[in-house]
């Protein structure tokens, strides 16, 4: 039965606009419901919306520590600009600690395990006592991401996952950092497309699509968190 009513959700979410989603996610789940974002283009959109809805929702992003001044500078600006209630969410271990351990620069020999290390097991354990978490993923942001659902069910955390900017294209989601006058990182004026950890983010290269310049040259396109068997889409 309910299995049904988020199938039907799902479908629903398809027209509704990423407002609408936002509003429902946190009627329906309140202080069970985390923003997660990394403080790109649509989570900012996403924190700008927040505010006329429920402002003081839980927001979590990713402290690596390996993020870049300018990351860091926004991070800062928009905590104190929208009083957010937000939660740096740091690894077990410093990047020292770390390369004690598993030897220096673990990003460059083994990116899964250090992503896994710094990315996935934190948010997995941030995440423990929420219900659902929302999270900035777009169809157009790369082949990996094209299908999307606005609505999915995280079964490694028993948790609701929303992507309700999924339908957007970028161009849409600045247009609303545009007409709200609403900052965004420096890196994007010098060719950033996608902003993670300065060690395996570059450029965006030409003629590649919005993440390319995230592991540039690997075959790695994604971090972990937002892969099976962390998320589940609904339809299968
Ligand atoms: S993006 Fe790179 S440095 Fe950051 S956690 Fe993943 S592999 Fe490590």
């Amino acid at each position: 039965m309910i299995s049904y009513k988020l199938e039907k959700l799902a479908k629903d979410f398809e027209k509704a606009s990423p407002r609408e989603v936002l509003a429902w996610a946190s009627a329906t789940y309140g202080d069970k419901l985390a923003i997660v974002t990394s403080f790109q283009v649509t989570g900012i959109a996403t924190l700008h919306m927040l505010q006329s809805i429920a402002p003081r929702t839980t927001v979590l992003t990713l402290d690596t520590g390996l993020l870049f001044p300018e990351t860091q500078d926004l991070i800062d600006d928009l905590e104190q600009r929208f009083d957010l209630n937000l939660w740096r969410v740091k690894p077990r271990q410093t990047p020292k600690q770390q390369a004690r351990d598993y030897g220096d620069r673990l990003w460059e020999r083994n990116p899964d395990r250090c992503c896994h290390i710094r990315k996935t097991i934190p948010l997995r354990d941030a995440l423990a006592g929420f219900d659902a978490w929302v999270t900035g993923l777009r169809r157009d942001q790369s082949p990996e991401r094209a299908a999307t659902p606005i609505l999915s069910r995280d079964r490694r955390n028993g948790l609701i996952k929303l992507a309700h900017f999924a339908n957007w294209s970028e161009a849409q989601v600045w247009g609303y950092i545009r007409e709200n006058d609403l900052p965004a990182n420096q890196l994007h004026a010098m060719g950033y497309a996608s902003i993670g950890c300065w060690t395996c983010t570059k450029a965006k290269t030409e003629g590649g699509d919005l993440r390319s310049g995230r592991w540039s040259k690997r075959a790695k396109t994604e971090c972990g968190i937002h892969v099976a068997p962390l998320a589940e889409a609904i339809h299968g």
